[in-house]
């Protein structure tokens, strides 16, 4: 069902079994995970169904620290939230990235990697890449084409990627939640308060307002916040009327350790051709899956780095290519041409000196920010149109980034000489002793988590492990926001895969 939230009368009263806010990768997960159940939803989506200008404004904010691309263009603000935009590049998560590693501060979950498990498979169906799995056996087995390199998989290994359509939740979902009995979609239904009761035990009700005036009250048993991690922080922080602090911060950790991938050109790697890079090729809009190098977890704790991956791109094509951070500066060009819309194929390759009987491939590493709780979201004393105070995001880098981005080059440089395949030249930014400044193309992947981190320990974090907010019985958190860690990979696989762990563990609470 659906119900435009500026015709309904003012000060309407809505009421339901679970409200979920904000209809994007996990909102909508969510919901899809209910639709057809006994139980009521309320989904409340800020936007309508498409693109708005006025509606993308409230997004707008300041940033500070490292250069960002800007507040008003990282986030999509309507039904389908920013997978309007995502490219779909899919992977599961490692072990290590959830343990408690000891040169990484605040890191360790408290769950495992065992405890996502079972929930990839169905985050995957709603991503469409359902048919195959993430192991390098499987699509060794499936392409004979593909030829790992000869390397010692315990320093260095293939790890597999799979490439969502991508799935535009907002297209794909929108007839079965519109149809829904049971699911109750209210677009135009921006959340700017959460009202606690007295001992701020439990939420109340949430208020709705949009642009045409109207505003409106929502009360339901379940509330989950899925507006991303941004935007969840903001929520939290803004909603201060019974809690000084904002909801869930008692302890000042609601908009901490704001996270990103690092996403930058790291080095160049020499082969002897012809060398066999069917397994690790990306040929846009073919390419079913293909491999990263990752580094093992020994050498991440010999060496004590961040976990990461490197992609190979043909140096011809690579060399001149603009960082996204660079390309992507200008907001009304990203929102309205789309950002994952870049087309590289059409790029001239760069004509490059190679020796003959030689091929030449630039390494691309992406990689985890380790949890800085300086590197923040904050409300500014600005407001937007609807009165809530604007996100102000400070990003920081560490050390350990720029170690790490090196450490992980050598070590493929290392074992790619030691196999006779050929050499890893790392870029100067990389050689660089002492605390140099990071180069203008450094940038991330529009990866945002950790906001609202989990924690067995309400001090030390904002959701416990099956994501609800420590202290407020009935407020849970769905999305990246409760990442502790960020993996190497790209997020959103498995944020659906705990949106999925969270819609279980719900629906035992709600039986009961
Ligand atoms: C250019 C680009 C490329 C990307 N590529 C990839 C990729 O290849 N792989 C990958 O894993 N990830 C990628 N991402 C990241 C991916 O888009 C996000 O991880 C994912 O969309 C997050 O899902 P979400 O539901 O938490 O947030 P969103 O998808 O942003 O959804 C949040 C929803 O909440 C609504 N909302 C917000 N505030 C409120 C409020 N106060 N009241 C009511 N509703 C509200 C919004 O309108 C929106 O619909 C990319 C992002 C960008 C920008």
């Amino acid at each position: 069902m659906h119900i435009d939230a500026k015709n309904l009368e003012n000060n309407s009263l809505i009421e339901g079994d679970i409200c979920i806010v904000g209809a994007g990768a996990a909102g909508i997960s969510m919901a899809m995970e209910w639709n057809n159940t006994p139980h009521k939803v309320i989904l409340l989506e800020g936007g309508g169904f498409k693109y708005e200008d006025e509606m993308q404004e409230l997004y707008a904010g300041k940033s500070t620290g490292q250069h960002y691309y800007p507040m008003k263009s990282i986030r999509l603000h309507y039904f389908g939230g920013t997978t309007g935009h995502w490219a779909g590049w899919c992977a599961v998560f490692d072990e290590i990235d959830f343990k408690k590693r000891d040169w990484i501060p605040q890191s360790g979950w408290p769950i495992t990697l065992a405890d996502i498990n079972p929930f990839y498979p169905r985050a995957q169906r709603y991503v469409e890449v359902d048919k195959d799995d993430f192991t390098l056996d499987h699509w060794l087995k499936k392409d004979k084409s593909f030829k790992p390199f000869p390397l010692d998989e315990t320093k260095v290994w293939s790890k597999m990627w799979q490439f969502s359509p991508p799935t535009r939740f907002g297209e794909k979902y929108k007839d079965s939640i519109v149809n829904s009995r049971n699911v109750h979609l209210y677009t135009y239904a921006n959340v700017v308060d959460i009202a606690a009761d007295e001992s701020v035990s439990a939420i109340r009700e949430v208020t709705v307002k949009n642009l045409a005036g109207k505003q409106h009250r929502v009360r339901a048993k379940y509330f989950i916040l899925a507006c991303c991690s941004v935007q969840n922080a903001r929520l939290l922080l803004a909603s201060n009327k019974q809690a000084k602090n904002g909801l869930g911060n008692d302890h000042d950790k609601v908009g901490r350790n704001f996270m990103e991938h690092l996403e930058m050109k790291t080095s160049s790697l020499w082969v002897a051709d012809p060398a066999d890079i069917n397994l690790y090729k990306m040929d846009f809009g073919k390419t079913k899956a293909r491999a990263e190098l990752a580094i093992g977890e020994k050498l991440q704790e010999k060496y004590k780095i961040l976990n990461g991956t490197s992609s190979l791109t043909p140096l011809e094509i690579a060399i001149d290519r603009p960082a996204f951070i660079e390309i992507w500066q200008d907001e009304e060009n990203a929102l309205k041409k789309g950002i994952a819309k870049y087309d590289e194929t059409k790029k001239q390759p760069t004509k490059l000196d190679i020796p003959k009987g030689f091929k030449a491939y630039e390494l691309f590493t992406r990689m985890e920010q380790a949890p800085n709780p300086n590197s923040r979201i904050t409300l500014d004393t600005e407001k937007d149109a609807l009165g809530m105070p604007r996100a102000k995001l400070h990003w920081e880098l560490t050390h350990l980034e720029r170690d790490s981005l090196r450490d992980i080059n050598r070590i493929i440089g290392q074992e790619v000489g030691r196999a006779s395949m050929g050499r890893v030249k790392i870029y100067d930014y990389l050689q660089k002793d002492g605390d140099p400044e990071w180069p203008s193309f450094t940038g991330g992947g529009w990866h945002h988590m950790g906001t609202t981190r989990m924690s067995e320990d309400p001090k030390q974090g904002v959701t416990d492990a099956n994501c609800k907010v420590h202290g407020i019985r009935n407020l849970y958190v769905a999305g990246a926001s409760n990442f502790v860690t960020a993996g190497a990979v790209n997020p959103t696989l498995t944020l659906i895969a705990l949106t999925m762990r969270l819609s279980d563990e719900l629906k035992k609470k709600i039986k009961k």
